[in-house]
Order: C-alpha cells, then structure tokens, then sequence
C-alpha cells in the first residue's frame, strides 16, 4: 500500500516535526509540525512534452522546534531549497516526501518562508482510490486532488485540516485556457506563452487546490447574486445552456437553506473527455462532456458540486473520517434541490435510498468509515439519510436555522463531527443525542422517523 511503506524512519524522530500530520486514513501524507498560511506558485508548463518547471514559495509557521521538516511532493524533482532566503544544511527526497534540514532549526511560533524550485513530467499517482493528481487529457490536464493529489504538482503540507491561500501563476502555450481556484487577477500573452495569475482569498485545503488547462471557451450563465463563470468545450454551448441554466436558482435555493454562498464567485468547467465522476475543488466544479446532454440528465451531479462550496471548501473536514459531513450533506443538497425545484420530494427519495440501502452490506460505520470506504456510495446516502432524519425529527425550521448557524460559524474553517454534534445539541430542545449515534456510529442502518405532519 503506497500510504504506508516510504517515510524513512528518520523522519518519524520528533525533531522532524512529525512526518505525519496524523491521519490515520493516509498516514504518509502531511505534517503536523508547522502550518502553512499561504503557497505562492510561480509555474511554467509545456503542453507538447509535459514539462513542469517552477517555484513555490511557502509561509508557514512552526508549531514545534523544527530540526528538520518535510513537505510532500512526488514525481517531481526538488533542485534548490533555501529556508528564510538562506541555502538550507540539507534536502533529502524520497518517492513522497521532501525533507529540509535547515541551517538553522526552526523555534517553537516562528514563522519561516521556504522556497522550492522542482519540475519534472507531472502524472497522476496511484493510490488506493485510483489514479489522482496531475492527468493529461487528450488536449489539456487536469488536477484531480482528492485525497492525495496535491503533491503531484506542488510542494506541500497535505493534510486537509491545514488550510492556506494561494497565489497561482502559470505561463503555458498561449492558444489554452487556464482556469485555476480564486480570481483570475491578471491574463500577460507574451508572443506564443501567456502567463495566467490566481489569487484565493480565503484559506483553502491543499486538496481542493486545482488548475485546468484546455481549449476552453467562456459561457455566460445567467446572472445569480455572484458572479458565475463557466469554460467549456465550444460544441457543447446549446447543451451546457439547457443543464446548467438553473444554476443561478440552485444557489439562491442554496443560500437560503444553507447561508450565504461562502465565495465571491463559483466556476464550472467541462472537459472535453468524459470523467468518471465530476470533482469538487475551491470555488470550482469540474465536469466530463458526458455528465452534459441538454436534458438536466446529471442535475443531481450540478447541486452535488454546488453544495461542496459549503460543505467540503468552506467548512472542511478536520481529518478525512469526517468525510461524512461533506459527502453526506452534498448528497443531501441533491435531494433538497429535487424538492425544491418541484420534482421528486427529499421524504419520497430518502424512503427510496432507505429501501436501498437495507438490501446492501451494512458493515461500517460512516461517523469513521476506515480509509477504503471514505468514498463509498453507501457513506454519501447514509449521510443524506442522517440529516435527513435530523430533519424529521427537530422539523424544517429548527433543522435548516441549525445549518445556517453551522456554515456561519465554520465558515472557511475545519470541522469534526464531534463538533458538529455538540452544535445540533446546543442549537435544539429535542433530545437528538440516540438518533444521531445511531446513524453515524452503528453499523446497523436505523429505521426512517415517521414523516411528520
Ligand atoms: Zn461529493
């Protein structure tokens, strides 16, 4: 198993910050020594041979005496470090990790800047999810960061309770459009190479960090609160229209059940490849050209990516056992867009999941559903059904003032189901202590509270 078998046993000494962040769901990924408040990426990418070349510039902040530190990166070749602009005492990289000894150690509070130069022909890593990370589509690429992805084309502490901004520039053949995470801030076309500049704003997960490169073509959406961007390939425009167009009213619906939207803007590209499942990153859902077929076909898809701005991008899970409260209110969000566009009602589709769901194997618990079922469909309907049944039981207007307060709260923070207990105990007179045990920590699936009236 890929997560477990490289960090070298001098990285494990604590005076390296601790190889690990602690995860125990990808226990080679991450560091828990120091923090990271903002990723500065100056990259440069050549589409015809696949060549990335560039510098991250990294601010962080020791949480312990650093000796020594690691940051993750793999497939990609480190040439120069140097740690508060001084050349550093040592590098050694292995397969996942970049470990820093600098010239001098780093103390307990400080803040230290380092500086990474790195390239190499990027490519998606193995683990046991699949393939993810940096990918060449057959015109473009595309960065698929979940749940460990991210070190496939920078330099990183990937952990995705430790949330930073980014600055993002890229410089590649001037014919493709990049899109990447935040705003685009400036567009330079120097002759054949065009350097395109991202800044987010508010902290985001290095696994929702992502850049999309294609022959884009920018599709006006309608106008909604914020402002809504979309880059698709130019053949599908009629088609995109007809799915996407209800997209400024998913998010009103949204913002009133959920809060405001938590970005200043949201973007959707569609590749021209099919994908297997469309991907969630900061401020930005990706969709294949298959989930697009002019007849709302995949709206269910549209409202799942939505709701990951709230649930996944802004209050995000504090290690990936909570993988619940994304994936579960995401799905949620697809059942409460149904109802609320006049289609099949969240009661009528929870009963259907329910009757699904208890012909399949019940053997896990989704409150910490163990590495190789963090992903697994039955985790997503389980979660709807939680809140589903949370919902029934503390009625509409407590359950949704509850959510509300929930993103409100968190916004742009970490979370852990625990505190997402602890919120719906303080914020409902009704005992929901049992009832939410139940649907997250037994394996048994509970019975559906009977619909009230
Ligand atoms: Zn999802």
């Amino acid at each position: 198993m890929e997560y477990s078998g490289e960090v070298k046993a001098r990285d494990l000494i604590p005076e390296s910050g601790g190889a690990s962040a602690g995860d125990d769901y990808l226990p080679g990924s991450g560091n828990s020594g120091y923090s990271v408040s903002h990723y500065a990426l100056e990259l440069d990418y050549r589409m015809a041979s696949n060549r990335l070349t560039g510098t991250a510039v990294i601010t962080a902040t020791a949480s312990q005496p650093l000796g020594r530190f690691s940051l993750d990166l793999t497939g990609l070749v480190a040439s120069k470090v140097s740690v508060d602009g001084v050349r550093v005492a040592k590098v050694v990289q292995n397969t996942q990790k970049l470990t820093i000894t600098p010239a001098r150690p780093i103390e307990a509070g400080a803040s230290f800047i380092v500086s990474v130069r790195y390239g190499g022909s990027p490519g998606p890593r193995r683990s046991r999810w699949g393939e993810v990370g940096w990918e060449e589509l057959a015109e473009g690429v595309i960065v698929a960061g979940q749940p460990c992805g991210a070190p496939t084309w920078f330099p990183c502490n990937d952990h995705p309770g430790d949330k930073a901004t980014m600055q993002l520039a890229m410089t590649t053949d001037s014919p493709y459009r990049v899109v990447a995470n935040g705003t685009l801030v400036s567009r330079t076309v120097r002759s054949s190479r065009t350097r395109w500049v991202f800044e987010t704003t508010e902290p985001m997960a290095t696994y929702l960090a992502t850049v999309q490169i294609g022959y884009y073509q920018s599709y006006a959406l309608p106008p909604a609160r914020i402002p809504q961007y979309a880059y698709i390939p130019e053949d599908l425009a009629a088609d995109f229209g007809a799915d996407f167009g209800g997209q400024s009213a998913m998010i009103e619906v949204f913002e009133k059940l959920f809060g405001e939207f938590p970005f200043s803007e949201y973007t959707v590209v569609v590749t021209d490849d099919d994908l297997e499942i469309p991907l969630e990153a900061h401020g930005l859902s990706v969709f294949g050209r298959n989930h697009v077929d002019g007849h709302q076909g995949e709206v269910r898809l549209i409202a799942h990516e939505l709701a990951h701005s709230w649930f996944g991008n802004s209050l995000t899970a504090a290690s990936w056992k909570h993988i619940w409260l994304h994936e579960g209110f995401a799905c949620y969000a697809e059942w409460l867009w149904s109802e609320a566009s006049g289609s099949t009602s969240a009661a009528h589709l929870a009963e259907h999941h329910w009757t699904r769901l208890n012909a399949l194997p019940q053997d896990f618990a989704i409150g910490d559903p163990g590495p190789d079922l963090m992903f697994d469909d039955r985790l997503y309907k389980r979660g709807a059904l939680t809140l589903h049944a949370l919902r029934v039981t503390i009625r509409d207007e407590a359950f949704f003032e509850l959510l509300r307060k929930w993103t409100f709260e968190h916004r742009h923070g970490s979370v852990t189901t625990e505190q997402f207990l602890a919120h719906v105990s303080e914020s409902s007179d009704r005992p929901t202590g049992p009832l939410l045990a139940a649907w997250l920590f037994d394996t048994a699936l509970p019975k559906l509270p009977p619909r009230r009236r």
